[in-house]
């Protein structure tokens, strides 16, 4: 199994993002999991795949190529794949993992979790697309959500795709719950 993370490329100012960014890293290669992550060196993206590399973990990189400087490629991954565009790196990642969580990051990290949610959201994959709400960082997107269902946008099919944990435990129960069949289309 692997799990894609989505994440910060910046640190974030409270230390608890780097801490609990370790944490999860840690204990996606003690589940025996791979990670697939962006491949930078940089923030939290840095630091997660940093922890699962310190466990003996498998780390796979996605990059744009046009990123790779700016970026920072990681020097001690598994395996990177370079990719022509910011589109391609998503379906790549999505192609080669099992489920994803987003943990705190900034505008990218968004992007890919919606782009993971409304995939799922029309049935192009059936895996499972995780908010991890570290330090209530995202109690405000989930606020909007419950906007989202009120007023009739988000439909009933589609509140089960809403997963929300706030500890490892709860985490890697979502990611290990029974999912439907995955249904390849292509993306
Ligand atoms: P951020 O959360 O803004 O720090 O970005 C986290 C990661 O998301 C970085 O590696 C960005 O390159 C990446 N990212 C930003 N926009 C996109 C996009 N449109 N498609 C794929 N990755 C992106």
């Amino acid at each position: 199994m692997r799990v894609a993370v989505y994440c910060g490329s910046s640190v974030g100012k409270s230390e608890i993002y780097a801490e609990k960014a370790i944490e999860l890293g840690n204990a996606i290669a003690q589940k025996g999991y791979g990670l697939v992550f962006g491949g930078s060196s940089y923030g939290l993206m840095g630091k997660v795949a940093d922890a699962v590399l310190s466990q003996g973990g498998e780390v796979i990189g996605v990059m744009p190529k046009h990123l790779m400087s700016k970026e920072k490629v990681h020097s001690k991954l598994t395996k990177l794949y370079i990719v022509d565009s910011m589109h391609e790196r998503k379906k790549k990642m999505v192609d080669l993992s099992d489920g994803f969580i987003a943990f705190p990051g900034g505008c990218g990290t968004l992007d890919e979790y919606f782009e993971a949610f409304t995939w799922a959201q029309i049935g192009l994959h059936a895996k499972p697309v995780i908010l991890y709400n570290v330090n209530g960082f995202y109690d405000a997107l989930i606020l909007h959500f419950n906007k989202m269902i009120e007023e009739g946008f988000l439909r009933e099919g589609q509140q089960s795709l809403l997963r929300v944990a706030t500890t490892l435990d709860e985490l890697f129960s979502l990611l290990e719950a029974q999912q439907g069949p995955i249904i390849r289309k292509s993306i």
